[in-house]
């Protein structure tokens, strides 16, 4: 070695490292552990849809902090005995509770791998800018967004709109809210949008400083969608208030029931009143893959932000969602490093040669390479098998409907534009609270059995068994076990009631 300096404290002899001290056992658990987790993908179906973590397992897992390390094998096998059996239940073709997606096989590699480089996606010269610039740019593509549009990987939906709220906030304000905040006094800033809209709104109006009471919530119709008109009333009197609207929040596809907003009024709508237009489409806004659905949520390319979620309708394991922003100065504004940061100012070249790009699109600023799975989920499943795979969820949801029309003891509870089903057993002579209780009960008894998860809300007052697909495990079949189990929980109970009831 040529002039390496001389150590005045001696030579060190025993510096430790996290690698594994044994490489070729390492190499065998890691492949045993791989067969482990592909032999799981590939027999989803064949486990219960839910199981509760059972006691001792509880207990197992209530462990004290391990001070010294044992085995990669024992973990292991602990993880495959405690942890591994005990999951939600998303990835079963029977799961549609809540929106939850299933993941892939190459979502579950491509995380891996992810893993294995450790790459920070702030920004620098490195290639997993390229691939998250390159995933982004398909986005704005499917979207229909302009290329000049702007866009960020996310861990999900709440966080992507918040992204677009925050960009909202900054360009509608009328001062500069990011320098001095809202302790200012001014004006009250509003953000609008349907009832149904789901709650990230009210926490990122929270988080954002505008407070929850900043959201205001505009009544539906029958279809579930935002009335437009009674929105401007509310735009308008607002106004004359002494309050400044800044943002209108638009929905491709609400968490109860599918509902679609009329983005194309609401575009117009913020246009003539020089407001933001920000959408929703956790799920919905996959329907643009679909030259068959696209027509469901037109107008969502005219928003001046989009935020939607890969981890569910788009299959990608957890974490992933994307913000798309329209106007990139916009994105940056509520996020830009400020000039303070001297640690993070390019020198010019080297690994550093300009800003941080993505460090500076959101709120985090060290954050994985998750766009490797989605990159190489599009890559090898394809943008068609995404769209076919949409399109068949709509088409089993159409299907699950018709097996509640056609049944006289099942009711629909709202209109099926999309992919949520939200229906109920109603047998004659059973109504108000009893009703309830009697679907509450179904829908436990059928989570608990493990055959299927629905989920729940409440619609008009009314209990509802709400079947939510995103889900490209799901068969037809599938959705008539569903029914057909419904039916048989309903009866058993009422004839249980009616048992109970007579002398
Ligand atoms: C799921 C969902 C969200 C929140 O997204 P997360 O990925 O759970 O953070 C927001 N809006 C709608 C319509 C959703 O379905």
């Amino acid at each position: 070695m040529p002039s390496s300096l001389p150590d005045p404290r001696g030579g060190a002899t025993c510096e430790l490292s996290l690698d594994p001290e044994d490489w070729d056992r390492f190499r065998n658990v890691a492949h045993a552990m791989l067969d482990e987790m592909i032999e799981y993908q590939r027999t989803a179906g064949a486990r219960p849809a839910w199981r509760p973590v059972p006691g001792e397992v509880r207990a197992r897992l209530d462990e004290p902090l391990p001070l010294e390390g044992q085995p990669l094998e024992d973990v292991c096998a602990q993880f495959v005995r405690d942890v591994l059996p005990y999951p939600t239940g998303n990835i079963h073709p029977r799961f549609w509770g809540w929106v939850l997606g299933n993941g892939t096989p190459v979502g579950m590699l491509a995380e891996m791998l992810a893993a294995g480089m450790n790459a920070n996606v702030m920004g620098f010269d490195q290639s997993a800018v390229h691939v998250e610039r390159r995933v982004v740019r398909w986005f704005t593509e499917l979207m229909g967004f302009p290329e000049s549009a702007s866009g960020i990987l996310v861990s999900g939906g709440t966080m992507a709109n918040l992204v677009g709220l925050a960009a909202a906030r900054s360009a509608g304000a009328g001062f500069d809210v990011c320098g001095d905040g809202l302790q200012g006094g001014g004006a009250r800033l509003l953000v609008y949008g349907s009832v149904e809209t789901h709650t990230w709104v009210l926490r990122a109006c929270e988080v954002l400083g505008l407070g929850r009471s900043a959201y205001r919530p505009v009544p539906v119709g029958p279809d579930y969608r935002i009335l437009t008109e009674r929105l401007a009333a509310m735009v308008h009197s607002d106004r004359e208030a002494g309050h400044r609207p800044i943002c209108v929040v638009g929905n491709a596809g609400t968490v109860n029931t599918g509902a679609t907003d009329d983005l194309q009024a609401l575009a117009a709508f913020c246009r003539a009143e020089a407001l933001w237009f920000h959408v929703d489409g956790a799920f919905g806004a996959l329907a643009a893959l679909s030259p068959h659905l696209r027509a469901q949520v037109a107008g969502l390319e005219e928003a001046d932000s989009l935020a939607f979620d890969l981890h569910k309708w788009g299959g990608v394991p957890y974490e992933a969602g994307c913000a798309l922003l329209r106007d990139r100065e916009a994105h940056r504004a509520p996020f830009a490093a400020p000039a303070g940061a001297t640690y993070l100012t390019s020198p010019g070249r080297g690994v550093q040669p300009g800003r941080m790009e993505f460090g500076e699109l959101g709120v985090q600023l060290s954050r994985g390479f998750r766009a490797l799975k989605v990159w190489m989920s599009l890559k090898a499943q394809g943008v068609r098998a995404w769209s076919r795979s949409i399109e068949q969820n709509v088409e089993q949801a159409e299907y699950l409907a018709s097996l509640v029309d056609a049944h006289p003891h099942l009711e629909l509870l709202a209109p099926v534009p999309l992919n949520v089903v939200c229906f109920r057993y109603a047998p004659p002579g059973v109504e108000g609270p009893a009703l309830d209780e009697l679907n509450r009960e179904v829908l436990l008894r059928i989570q608990e059995s493990g055959l299927a998860v629905p989920s729940s809300t409440i619609l008009q007052g009314r209990f509802a068994l709400r079947v939510a697909i995103t889900n490209h495990r799901s068969r037809r079949d599938d959705f008539a076990l569903l029914a057909g189990a419904v039916v048989r929980e309903g009866d058993a109970l009422t004839a249980a009631a009616d048992g109970a009831l007579s002398p």
